[in-house]
C-alpha cells in the first residue's frame, strides 16, 4: 500500500463535548479530541507522529526503519505495523531480556515482521543519545533511525495537525506525556491563548520539563507541567485509576487504558474539582490512543 492510499483509509477524529454534572457545577465546558478513533492499531499520537517521518522515509528511498521501545511500546506497534502495509522492513531494541512467553504487543511485532533485538537496559539508555535519523551507528545507507518514541521535528510537525482540526481555540488543553514530544508539538504551535497542562505519565518527570523546552524553538510559557497524577510510575496503576477509567467508561462509553489517557482523564477531572479552571473555560483533552495497551491490563470492559 502507497502512504496516501493508506492516509484515506484513517478517520479525521471528532471533538466531542463531554457532559459531567460536575463541568455543569463549574461552569466549564470539556470536549475531548478522539485521536484514539484514527485507526484500530495506528491510533493516537503515533500516527501523528509517523506521519511526516514516513514521507521522510519515502523521500530519502530508506528501505527500512530501525527503532526502540519497551515489551508494552505503543510505537513500536503502530510502527510494526504501518511499516507492514507500506512495505517498509522494521526493526527495533527492545528494552529487557526475551521473555519466555511473548505479551501481545511483542506478539504482533512478530507477526508483522518487525526483526526484534532485546538488549539490557543500560544499553538501551545508551540508545537515546542518538538523536538524528543517520546518527546511529552501524546502520545501512537505507537504515532510518528513529528515536525513542519517534521524538523527531518532524513528529512535532504531525502533532501540530490536530490543532487545525479544532473546531474553536481552547483555553485549556490537556495532555499526557511520555517523552514529551506530543506536548511540545501542542505547546509550539498554539496560541497563548491557550494553556496547555501536560500529565506525567512516569514518576519523577522533572525532567520533561527540560526536555519539553528543549523541542520548543521558542521559550513560550503558555503550559504547565502536572507531576502528581503518574499512581506509582510508568505503566502502574493503583485501584483508584483502575475505578476512575470503569467509571469513565460507563459515563460516557469511551474506552481509555491506564498508561496515559486513563491518568490524563483521572487528573482532569481532578483538577476541575479542586477549581482550578475559571467559569466560562473551554477544555480540549486529547485522548491519545494506545488503547492495545489495555491488554496487558485487566480492565473489565464495561461498555455492555
Ligand atoms: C506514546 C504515548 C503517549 C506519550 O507521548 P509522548 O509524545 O512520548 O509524550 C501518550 N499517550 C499514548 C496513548 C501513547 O501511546
Amino acid at each position: 500500500m502507497k502512504l496516501d492510499a493508506l492516509e484515506t483509509i484513517l478517520n479525521e477524529p471528532p471533538c466531542q463535548q463531554l457532559s459531567h454534572p460536575v463541568f455543569e457545577e463549574q461552569g466549564i465546558e470539556c470536549w475531548i479530541k478522539r485521536d484514539d478513533l484514527i485507526h484500530p492499531v495506528i491510533s493516537g499520537n503515533k500516527w501523528r507522529k509517523l506521519k511526516y517521518i514516513l514521507q521522510d522515509v519515502k523521500a530519502k528511498s530508506c528501505k527500512r526503519i530501525v527503532s526502540m521501545g519497551g515489551a508494552y511500546s505503543n510505537h513500536l506497534h503502530a510502527l510494526a505495523y504501518v511499516g507492514k502495509e507500506l512495505g517498509i522492513r522494521t526493526a527495533a531494541y527492545v528494552r529487557g531480556e526475551r521473555p519466555v512467553h511473548l505479551n501481545p504487543t511483542l506478539t504482533d511485532l512478530v507477526r508483522w515482521d518487525m526483526d526484534i533485538i532485546f538488549i539490557s537496559r543500560s544499553e538501551y539508555r545508551a540508545l537515546r543519545q542518538f538523536k538524528q535519523f543517520d546518527a546511529f551507528p552501524g546502520l545501512c545507507s537505507e537504515d532510518y533511525w528513529l528515536p525513542e518514541g519517534g521524538a523527531s521535528p518532524l513528529a512535532l510537525q504531525g502533532v501540530q495537525d490536530i490543532l487545525q482540526e479544532l473546531p474553536f481555540t481552547p483555553d485549556y488543553l490537556i495532555v499526557p506525556a511520555g517523552t514529551g514530544t506530543t506536548a511540545a508539538g501542542l505547546i509550539g504551535a498554539s496560541s497563548n491563548q491557550t494553556h496547555v497542562i501536560v500529565i506525567a505519565a512516569l514518576k519523577g518527570a522533572e525532567f520533561l520539563r527540560e526536555e519539553i523546552y528543549g523541542m520548543l524553538n521558542d521559550p513560550v510559557t503558555h503550559w504547565s507541567l502536572e507531576l502528581g497524577y503518574h499512581f506509582g510510575g510508568f505503566a502502574k496503576t493503583k485501584p483508584a485509576l483502575d475505578a476512575f477509567i470503569i467509571r469513565f467508561e460507563q459515563a460516557h462509553g469511551i474506552e481509555l487504558e491506564p498508561v496515559y489517557s486513563g491518568k490524563m482523564f483521572y487528573a482532569l477531572y481532578d483538577l476541575v474539582q479542586s477549581d482550578r479552571f475559571e467559569r466560562g473555560a473551554r477544555i480540549v483533552a486529547l485522548h491519545t490512543g494506545g488503547l492495545q495497551g489495555r491488554r496487558q491490563h485487566n480492565i473489565v470492559n464495561s461498555k455492555n
